[in-house]
Parts: C-alpha cells; sequence; structure tokens
C-alpha cells in the first residue's frame, strides 16, 4: 500500500496554539509554491495511491484551479487506485459552496474540517477565524455538495471550556452525518502566543472531557478505533492508518515526513528552501532494529488492535496495568482509561 500527502504550508493568520509550519501568503508566493509541487511531483518514484491527503496548513487557500493543476498532475504521474481514499483538509473560513464543487469533480471524496468548537468565546481564545455559526453552515455547504465521508477536528482542554459547552459542541456536531470525528487536547507549545498565556486547564477536568467525549461518540455510534480518532464502521482514515501501520507513505512540502523502503526523511521546516529545491527525501533518518521495535510499540498501542504479545518485553507486570488493557487474540490492548494514560504507559513498555 502506497500514501501520499501533499502539504499547503499557508495561513490566513496563524492560531494561538499553532506550533506549525505556517505562513501567510501572497499570491506570487502560492503559484512559486505549486510549481515546486508539480516539480517534485514530476520527479518522485511513481506509485498508484490507495490514499492521498491534501493537509496544512490551508490547502483551500492555493485555490481550486492550482488545486486543479496538481490533482491532474498526481493522476498522471502516480496514478490513484479505483478506491483511494482522497481527502482534503478544509477550515469553515474558506470553504464556500464554489470551492466545495471545484473539489468534488477534481475526484476527492472525504472532507476533514477544522471545527475545533462550537463556542464562539472558545474559538476566540484560540484565535480561529472562524465563528461556531459559520462551522455549522460549513459542514451543512460539504452535505449539500454531496460529499459523504465527512471528517470533523474537535478541541478539549480549552481554558474556559466546561462540561456543558463541551458537550453542546459534540451534540451539535455529532448531529450532522458526519462519519469521523477527531479529537485533540489543547498543547500549550513553546514560542506560540498561547505558550506564554496562563495555565492550562486541571487535569482532572480535561479527564471528564476525554471520558465525555469517549462516551458521546460511543452513543453515536463512532468507534474508537485510534487514541484521537473515532469512526462510524467502515470509515477509519486509511490514510493516518497507513502512518500507524508503517506502510509506505511519501510527504511533499516543507516539514512533511516520509517513509519508504523502511527509511524516514523529513523534509527541513523552509519554505523558500522547498520551492528552491524541492525534494522531499533530502534528510534519511535510518532506522535501526530497536527504533523500528519502538515505533511498533508507540503506533500500535495508539490503536484499537494494539501489539502482539511478542513486543512485551519478558516479565511484563500485566496487573500493574490491568486497570488500564486487556489481553485479545494474543495482543495486548489499551482500554479507554489506558489511551489517555498511554504515553506513561508506552514508557513503561519500552523501559
Ligand atoms: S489553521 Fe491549522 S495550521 Fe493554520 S494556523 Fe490554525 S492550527 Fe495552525
Amino acid at each position: 500500500m502506497f500514501s501520499l500527502y501533499i502539504h499547503t504550508p499557508f495561513c490566513k493568520q496563524k492560531c494561538r496554539y499553532c506550533a506549525f509550519h505556517s505562513a501567510p501568503a501572497d499570491e506570487m508566493q502560492k503559484e512559486q509554491y505549486c510549481n515546486a509541487l508539480l516539480k517534485a511531483i514530476e520527479n518522485a518514484e511513481h506509485r498508484p495511491c490507495a490514499t492521498l491527503y491534501f493537509g496544512g496548513g490551508t490547502p483551500a487557500l492555493l485555490g481550486a484551479e492550482r488545486l486543479a493543476r496538481l490533482m491532474k498532475k498526481i493522476r498522471q504521474t502516480f496514478g490513484l487506485l479505483p478506491d483511494a481514499e482522497m481527502t482534503i483538509e478544509l477550515n469553515p473560513e474558506s470553504t464556500t459552496p464554489e470551492l466545495l464543487s471545484a473539489l468534488k469533480e477534481m475526484g476527492f471524496n472525504r472532507i476533514s474540517l477544522g471545527v475545533q468548537s462550537l463556542c464562539d468565546k472558545e474559538l476566540h481564545f484560540l484565535g480561529r477565524l472562524h465563528s461556531a455559526e459559520r462551522a455549522k453552515d460549513a459542514l451543512s455547504e460539504i452535505f449539500t455538495a454531496g460529499f459523504q465521508n465527512v471528517s470533523a477536528d474537535v478541541m478539549f482542554g480549552i481554558p474556559g471550556q466546561t462540561e456543558e459547552s463541551f458537550s453542546s459542541t459534540l451534540d451539535t456536531l455529532l448531529s450532522f452525518p458526519i462519519t469521523h470525528l477527531s479529537a485533540y487536547g489543547l498543547q500549550w507549545e513553546e514560542g506560540t502566543p498561547l505558550g506564554n498565556a496562563p495555565q492550562p486547564m486541571e487535569e482532572e477536568t480535561e479527564e471528564t472531557l476525554w471520558l465525555l467525549l469517549c462516551r458521546k461518540a460511543k452513543e453515536a455510534g463512532l468507534e474508537h478505533y485510534e487514541i484521537s480518532n473515532f469512526a462510524k464502521e467502515g470509515y477509519a482514515s486509511k490514510h493516518n492508518s497507513a502512518y500507524w501501520r508503517r506502510t509506505d507513505y511519501l510527504g511533499i512540502g516543507p516539514a512533511a515526513h516520509s517513509f519508504l523502503h523502511g527509511v524516514r526523511y523529513s523534509a527541513p521546516e523552509d519554505t523558500a528552501a522547498f520551492i528552491l529545491n524541492p525534494d522531499p527525501l533530502q534528510n534519511p533518518l535510518p532506522i535501526g532494529e530497536r527504533d523500528a521495535y519502538e515505533e511498533a510499540v508507540m503506533l500500535g498501542l495508539r490503536t484499537k488492535d494494539g501489539i502482539p504479545l511478542s513486543l512485551l518485553p519478558s516479565g511484563f507486570d500485566f496487573e500493574r496495568y490491568q486497570d488500564f488493557s486487556y489481553i485479545e487474540h494474543n495482543r495486548f490492548i489499551l482500554n479507554e482509561r489506558g489511551f489517555y494514560l498511554s504515553n506513561t504507559i508506552i514508557q513503561g513498555v519500552l523501559q
């Protein structure tokens, strides 16, 4: 299985918590960037894509015409398998019916919408550009345009967020026929405006929100298939599953990662440098036996499939983790409480 990721490092404005490589850009930079992507696509080793993912940043800022050029080039070079999953990330403020109909025409069949919250106070705190009303309208427009496989991103742990406000966000989101939900705890990254702001939410409150999320997703028929992801049956993200299963993928763009033939690559976080030399495989990071083992444990324990018992160290203390895990089909799997404490448990396994 082969997956292709195309990165767009542009955003209208930085969200207050964002540590990703993204910045505003003018039309000339967008054109230069699109040409660099086309060159990288042309020069890559071509294999038919089982999944294609346009992420960012805000891919929509490239505009429909450039996105169509990129899609055409990908079809001509890599090719797409007949049932390929083709996702594009959208933000509510840049989603329009015209753009959606162009994306449909290009063949995208999955939308991932950055909702984050449906409470205006929380959106304002995060520095998002959209309102709750715009996010709901964008969701309606996506379904009206005929997309059936739709994911929404939400955040918990936002200061001021309460059980009531998070519950209301989830209820409204889940009243739409979304097939997938991604949920992330707000991170206070150094170097972001939020990194210097007053303290994050208390851990106990955050855990309450997490358990609320797990319960509401379950009630809505979404399976918790990875720590941060929930899906209706048959709608788990094939693209992200490729990362967790360690199958081959190529990421094109600054700060994009690739994993090909057992070697990882990480492109520099520098858009100007990428425009000058759009080679995604400049920095190989060979993986030793121990690295491969640690990756398999870390990535496996993030998912509902867990890891084979054979990957656990000899003398592993099952009793210590009995409230957070279970064993099924000779696999060690974390339960929901275990997912919440996964970092600590993974450290325990890898000791
Ligand atoms: S839209 Fe996403 S990538 Fe862009 S600034 Fe906000 S969080 Fe960062």
